[in-house]
């Protein structure tokens, strides 16, 4: 049994299952919010609830917004020729900060990963197809980027895209790449740096 309050002990737990927060970490979070003053733990947990709340999925590229259309989706200053299909809403933090790109994105939600029971049908792919006709009837011609990692995972996921647009590649509106591998193998694009992601984008090729 814990000798810590419930209280305590509950928020260590749920500090514990963030993404690389081991148990001591954990506990020093927690009772850093115990010490603290200025009510630094309800600011928190107003943020997280506001958060949770008001966040939703873009109605287009369904990267984390507070509106139907996010920001990017809806600026007219966006290429709507290229559309950079990634992972995770980071990734495209990652090339925003790179600021290499000036086109639009898709988030895939994932990668197909039999090992973690992730099927092609917990990912995005309808939703892809849907953006990519939409895209197709506003511009002459459309690049599709894969910008997944460059694991087993995301190599896999990427030729499953490549076979979604078969029919329309042959069609000659549609041209699809792949990131240039200056990224290393197993990589995670959300944390590569900007010359990574400028190489990488630069140096494309086609599928
Ligand atoms: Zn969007």
């Amino acid at each position: 049994m814990s000798i810590l309050p419930k209280s305590v002990q509950k928020v260590i737990d749920e500090f514990g299952r963030l993404p690389g927060v081991g148990p001591k970490s954990a506990s020093r979070m927690a009772y850093h919010y115990l010490r603290s003053p200025n009510q630094d733990a309800t600011k928190l947990a107003n943020a997280l609830v506001e958060m949770d709340e008001s966040v939703v999925n873009c109605t287009k590229c369904f990267n984390v917004a507070d509106q139907k259309e996010c920001n990017i989706c809806s600026s007219p200053l966006r290429k709507k020729d290229r559309l950079c299909v990634v992972e995770e809403p980071l990734d495209v933090v990652a090339f925003e900060n790179s600021g290499v790109y000036d086109g639009v994105y898709f988030v895939l939600g994932g990668v197909i990963s039999p090992a973690d029971g992730i099927t092609s049908e917990e990912l995005r792919f309808k939703e892809l197809k849907e953006r990519v006709v939409e895209l197709l009837s506003d511009v002459d011609e459309l690049e599709i980027i894969i910008a997944t990692n460059p694991s087993l995972e995301g190599e896999a996921t990427a030729s499953y895209i490549y076979d979604l647009f078969k029919t329309l590649l042959k069609e000659g509106k549609l041209k699809i790449t792949r990131l240039a591998m200056g990224l290393p193998t197993g990589a995670d694009l959300e944390y590569a740096d900007r010359l990574t992601l400028k190489k990488a984008l630069e140096g494309r090729r086609d599928f």
